[in-house]
């Protein structure tokens, strides 16, 4: 039997060492935490449950697919709902939008909130629906480089240019070509965060992402969203997966431009391909230190990181659901401060999650617990304590005035997660929550292959790799290292 050995155990290295698995591979994964997930963990304090990482819960196809491909029966491991309302949005001049799924009631809901028409709204959306199914197999469902491979500098260049893609404009000129009022423009321009980007610098391809809200929609993990870290760490254990947790892989080995196993401390482990769930950047720099780096590839910006409080709260609201938006002022300065300043706004877009709406046993009764997040920059050495405490003073003040009642006497528990934790705990560069921003127009064609161009049987799945972050494109980038696994080894 040959042998695989991944390298991490975030949702992208789960998804491969099931695909891999399946082909008939003995498979080990090595993971330096104690626990499997990477990002997709979850805290338990004082009777709260909180998901710590991804929230947002869409394409659950993707998630499906694992069980199906593996035989097994989906509903053994996983259950998981449609939510009808996808988002609470709360704005300073006193404004709120409830973003419903269902796309009639979504633009009815938006006409009577906003300047706009019924017209103007299913226009947009249906030319989001027309981007995602022109772009989502070439630029998400394949291996785009070995593509690129066939692909010339010009070739690439034309599509780039192809008008219907918006790929010359920023999302935010392109939103405001579309809608006058300044409300609805700051709801769509948000959706450049979904992949850490910002909607002034990321092309207007990006309006493609509201079509995986409205039109696939949004589902909660029955018990939270580290159910699917539970389930898919379970299924890989069902098909005879074999973990280590609290192994911290040291190097790759390559000899003769072959990948021969890994090296943990001391110790070989020989195996016929590796694939790392790593981050690239230190995948190469840590793990590959004798190996030359693709340079342009590595030194490509990173998407945004986050702060955030986990707060028990001793009371219960009303007006909000699962996903609510506190809107900045200012989204323009908000962004230059991410992005150009390398610092955090004082009037951040605040974003509150609260599994417990959905799960009643994640909060103690009559009490809720909130995942308040905001957008920062990566880690560069700023000075995060001095931020994090001004930045809990500008969210109390800003979600307090904005919801009428006085948080902080509420908040019964605090936890805290920042870039330099992100970082520490998952081993992402800087913290970043995507891998490299989406801040340009090549950015598809400049993130890592998910193999390695000079080194055999070395492969690359995750969140900074091909095709992007987030836990759809992670499962994906596990489907294509499969299928470039099957197609080299067979
Ligand atoms: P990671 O989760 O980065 O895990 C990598 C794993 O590899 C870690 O467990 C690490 O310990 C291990 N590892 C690294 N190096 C080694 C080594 N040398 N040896 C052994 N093990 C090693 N996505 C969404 O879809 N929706 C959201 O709402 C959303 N919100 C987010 C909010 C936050 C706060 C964060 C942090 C992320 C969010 N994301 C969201 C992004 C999503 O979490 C990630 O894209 C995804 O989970 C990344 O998975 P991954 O497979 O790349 O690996």
């Amino acid at each position: 039997t040959k042998k695989a050995i991944i390298i991490g155990s975030g949702i992208a290295g789960l998804a491969t060492a099931i695909r891999i698995r399946n082909q008939g591979f003995e498979v080990a994964v090595y993971e330096s935490n104690m626990y499997p997930g990477g990002k997709l963990t979850e805290l338990d304090q004082q009777g709260y449950r909180f998901d710590c990482g991804p929230s947002l819960f869409t394409m659950p196809q993707f998630i499906e697919n694992l069980f199906i491909e593996s035989g097994r029966s989906i509903k053994d491991y996983f259950q998981y709902s449609k939510k009808e309302v996808i988002c609470n949005y709360f704005y300073e001049d006193g404004t709120r939008f409830t973003a419903f799924a269902d796309i009639d009631k979504f633009a009815k809901e938006a006409t009577s909130v906003f300047d706009t028409d019924m017209k103007s709204i299913q226009k947009y959306l249906k030319k989001s629906k027309s981007k995602y199914d022109l772009t989502s197999s070439l630029f998400l469902e394949n291996s785009l480089h070995k593509l690129s491979t066939y692909l010339t500098t010009d070739t690439i260049k034309a599509i780039a240019n192809l008008a219907s893609l918006d790929l010359n404009k920023s999302l935010h000129e392109f939103n405001s070509g579309v809608f006058e009022d300044s409300r609805l423009v700051q709801f769509f321009d948000r959706f450049a965060t979904y992949n850490g980007s910002s909607p002034y610098l990321t092309p207007g391809i990006m309006s493609m992402i509201p079509h995986l809200e409205q039109g696939y929609g949004t589902f909660f993990p029955k018990g939270g969203m580290y159910s699917i870290t539970r389930s898919l760490y379970q299924l890989a254990i069902d098909l005879g997966v074999t973990f280590h947790f609290e192994t911290k892989v040291d190097q790759i080995l390559v000899r003769h431009k072959r990948a021969l196993g890994v090296r943990i401390g001391d110790l070989v482990k020989e195996s016929d391909l590796v694939v790392s769930n790593m981050d690239i950047v230190p995948t190469y720099k840590k793990l590959l230190p004798d190996q030359k780096a693709p340079k342009k590839v590595l030194s490509q910006n990173r998407s945004s990181s986050a702060l955030i409080f986990y707060w028990g709260i001793r009371k219960e609201f009303p007006e909000m659901d699962l996903h609510n938006i506190f809107f900045s002022k200012n989204y323009k300065e908000e962004f230059e401060y991410i992005f150009d300043k390398k610092q955090v706004f004082d009037d951040p877009t605040v974003y509150i999650n609260i599994s417990s709406k959905n799960e009643k046993a994640d909060a103690p009764d009559g009490c809720e617990n909130w995942f308040v997040m905001i957008n920062v920059p990566g880690n560069e050495g700023q000075e995060w304590d001095e931020i994090l405490r001004t930045a809990k003073e500008n969210i109390l003040k800003k979600v307090s005035r904005l919801l009428h009642v006085d948080i902080e006497p509420l908040i019964e528990t605090e936890e805290i997660l920042d870039p330099r934790s992100i970082e520490s705990k998952t081993q992402s560069f800087q913290g970043s929550l995507y891998g490299s921003s989406s801040n340009n127009k090549y950015a598809a064609f400049l993130r890592h292959p998910n193999f390695s161009r000079k080194i055999q049987n070395l492969y690359f799945c995750g969140g900074s790799v091909h095709p992007g972050g987030g836990i759809p494109l992670c499962l994906l980038s596990g489907k294509i290292v499969s299928e470039l696994v099957k197609k080299d080894f067979t």
